[in-house]
């Protein structure tokens, strides 16, 4: 459980971060709860997820990336689109997991205990347009191709939010964008600065967002 933090950003929002500062996000209705995104899948989020709620639980995967799904095999009634299959198998080798975990630098003594990887064939596909209905709080699914081929991003109708306007709300605006880039992981796992792996793509945009917090204005990258 130490390696889950818990923050309560509304009645119905719960934001947890995991050991490679990524978040998930649960959200509560009247009748079940949904978990958005499973993290890298190191420590049971099961068991957090459990302290925090005893609803029925619904698991929607906003991608298969390896910091996003990989906590998944602890979960029964998963959904993902299934055009992010190929990348969930990618990411989900145990030393590519292994090397992304350190890539992320925990302050650990050791490795905590990695939670196999689901199948990924067993997942419901998750399509555009999907709707979840928790009991007086809807969510609404909406495709977003780009970061991988079957990205998603869920709408909370009752907050008419999206996480993105949650983070808004906590007085994070969007200082940019970042594109796919193959290089962000491979200087992650040689702990090399992505700007010396060249200035384009995502290195690009991370000096853009630097740029941004100095004050320059920079507009945001196109992304095709
Ligand atoms: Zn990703």
């Amino acid at each position: 459980m130490e390696q889950f933090s818990i923050q309560r950003l509304s009645p119905q929002l719960v934001r947890i971060g995991g050991l490679m500062h990524e978040f998930m996000y649960l959200v509560e209705g009247g009748e079940r709860a949904a978990l958005i995104d499973t993290g890298g899948g190191f420590g049971s989020l099961r068991q957090v997820v459990r302290s925090l709620t005893g609803k029925p639980l619904v698991v929607l995967l906003t991608h298969g990336h390896v910091d996003h799904a990989m906590g998944a095999g602890e979960f029964e009634d998963v959904w993902m689109d299934p055009r992010d299959i190929p990348v969930f198998c990618q990411h989900a080798r145990q030393a590519f997991r292994i090397e992304a975990l350190h890539g992320a630098r925990p302050r650990l003594e050791q490795d905590p205990p990695m939670i196999p990887c689901a199948d990924p064939r067993r997942f419901h596909p998750l399509r555009d347009g999907a709707g979840f209905d928790l009991g007086g709080v809807h969510l609404d699914v909406f495709e977003c191709p780009g970061h991988t081929p079957g990205s998603m991003v869920v709408l909370l109708r009752e907050l008419r939010t999206t996480i993105d306007d949650a983070m808004d709300a906590a007085g994070l605006p969007l200082i940019g964008v970042i594109p796919e880039d193959r290089r962000v992981i491979l200087a992650a796992n040689m702990g090399r600065p992505l700007i010396l792996e060249g200035r384009r793509g995502a290195a690009n945009a991370c000096l853009n967002i630097a740029k941004r917090i100095e004050g320059y204005r920079v507009p945001i990258m196109r992304i095709r």
